[in-house]
C-alpha cells in the first residue's frame, strides 16, 4: 500500500500496523533497537544501544536493502528501503527542495523494477494533485535495456505505454557512476539534473546480515534449508527477504515472506521441543498487481496482464484484508 498512500489513495496509518498493540496482544515482547551481532556460543544477540538478549533459537528477518547504496553518499538520495521509514525520509528531502510556486520540481528514480516503476506513477499523481503550482518531473533511470524485465513482454509494453501517457522519460540502458549537488551522473558521460533522487535498486543483504558469521548466497543473503532453518545447523531460521533456500530462484517478495510465517511458527516450536522440522515449498508464480496511481492497476498473472480500474479494487480489497487481523 506503500505507492497508494505516494498518490493518496490512503492515509499512511491505514497501511501501518501498531507492532506494540499487536505485541501485547500476542504475549510477545517488542524490543526497538539496532541488531549488530550475535554470539553462537553464549547464543546473545547484541544491539548497537540496548542490552544484549540471551536466545534458545531465533528467527531472523531484516529483510533486504537496495544494492549499490553503500557506496553512494549523498544528502539527495532516498533509498526506498527500509520501506517503513520511507514516506519521512522522502518528506525531510522535499522539504529542503520543493520550490517556490511556478518552479520545477526534478525527480529521478534509480531502478526501472516494479518498485520503482509504482513509486514513478504513484509519486506523480500525489505530487502533482499536492503542488499545483510547481512543475514536478519524473525519469526513471535503469541500467538494463527495458523496464520491469521480471514481467513478461506484454506486461512490459503496457507499462512502457503507461508511463509515456503520463510523461514519465524511461532512460535504459545507464549506469550512475555519481550522485551530485545538482543531480545524477551517468557512465556514459550525460547527466541528469535532480532535486531529489529515489534509489530502488535491486536488492542485497543489509550489512548486519554479514556480521553474523552464518553461510550466504553471492548476494549476502543467509542461505538456508527448505525448512527454513539456516545451513549452519544452528537454531536459527531466516524467513522473507533476508533467507534464500539452497537452489531456490524464487523473486524477493513479500508473498513468500507472509506464506513462510506458518512453517516458520511450526518450525520454531519443534526445534525446541527436538520435533522433526517441516519444509517451506514456495509457489512458483504468483499475481502480481501493480498500482499505476491513475485509480487503476495492472494485473499480470501467467500470460495474463490487464490494466483497469477493477483491478485496483481487487489490489486494495486484498491489501485492506491481510492488514485486518494485524489491526488489534
Ligand atoms: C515499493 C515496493 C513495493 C512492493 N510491493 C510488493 C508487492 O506488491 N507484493 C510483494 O509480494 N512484494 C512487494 N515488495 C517487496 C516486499 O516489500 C518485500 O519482499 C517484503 O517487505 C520483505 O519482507 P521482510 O519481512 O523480509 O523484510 P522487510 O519488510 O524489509 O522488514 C525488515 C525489517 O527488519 C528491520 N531491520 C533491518 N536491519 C535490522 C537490524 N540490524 N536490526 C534490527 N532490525 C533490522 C527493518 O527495520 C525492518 O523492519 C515491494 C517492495 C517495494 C520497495
Amino acid at each position: 500500500m506503500l505507492p497508494g498512500t505516494l498518490a493518496g489513495q490512503f492515509r499512511p496509518d491505514e497501511m501501518e500496523i501498531d507492532l506494540n498493540r499487536l505485541a501485547v496482544s500476542a504475549g510477545a515482547a517488542l524490543i526497538l533497537g539496532d541488531v549488530t551481532g550475535v554470539d553462537w556460543n553464549q547464543r546473545t544477540l547484541h544491539f548497537a544501544d540496548s542490552n544484549s538478549i540471551r536466545f534458545e533459537a531465533m528467527s531472523i528477518g531484516v529483510g533486504s536493502v537496495p544494492a549499490e547504496i553503500n557506496n553512494i553518499h549523498s544528502e539527495q538520495v532516498v533509498p526506498v528501503k527500509p520501506m517503513q521509514t520511507f514516506l519521512k525520509r522522502l518528506a525531510v528531502r522535499f522539504d529542503k527542495t520543493i520550490p517556490r510556486p511556478g518552479g520545477q520540481l526534478q525527480i529521478t528514480i534509480i531502478g526501472g523494477g516494479v518498485a520503482g516503476i509504482e513509486i514513478a506513477l504513484c509519486l506523480l499523481t500525489g505530487l502533482r494533485f499536492e503542488l499545483q503550482f510547481i512543475k514536478v518531473s519524473i525519469r526513471i533511470l535503469t541500467a538494463d535495456d527495458d523496464i520491469a524485465k521480471e514481467l513478461p513482454a506484454p506486461a512490459r509494453q503496457k507499462l512502457n505505454r503507461i508511463l509515456a501517457t503520463r510523461g514519465i522519460e524511461v532512460i535504459s540502458k545507464t549506469r550512475v557512476s555519481e550522485i551530485t549537488e545538482s543531480g545524477v551522473n551517468a557512465c556514459d558521460g550525460r547527466s541528469y539534473d535532480s532535486d531529489c533522487v529515489i534509489w530502488a535498486v535491486g536488492a542485497i543483504a543489509p550489512p548486519v546480515v554479514s556480521r553474523l558469521g552464518l553461510p550466504l548466497d553471492d548476494r549476502g543473503f543467509i542461505l538456508t534449508k527448505s525448512t527454513l532453518q539456516s545451513v549452519a545447523d544452528l537454531p536459527v531460521f531466516a524467513v522473507g527477504d533476508a533467507g534464500t533456500i539452497v537452489g531456490s530462484t524464487s523473486p524477493k517478495a513479500g508473498v513468500y515472506a507472509v506464506r513462510q510465517s506458518p512453517i516458520l511458527w511450526h518450525n520454531l516450536q519443534a526445534l525446541l521441543a527436538d520435533k522433526p522440522l517441516i519444509e517451506f515449498r514456495p509457489q512458483r508464480s504468483f499475481m502480481k498487481l501493480l498500482n499505476t496511481g491513475d485509480g487503476k492497476a495492472l494485473l499480470q498473472y501467467k500470460n495474463v496482464s490487464i490494466h483497469a480500474r477493477w483491478c485496483w479494487t481487487l489490489k486494495t480489497w486484498i491489501d485492506r484484508r491481510f492488514l485486518r487481523p494485524f489491526r488489534v
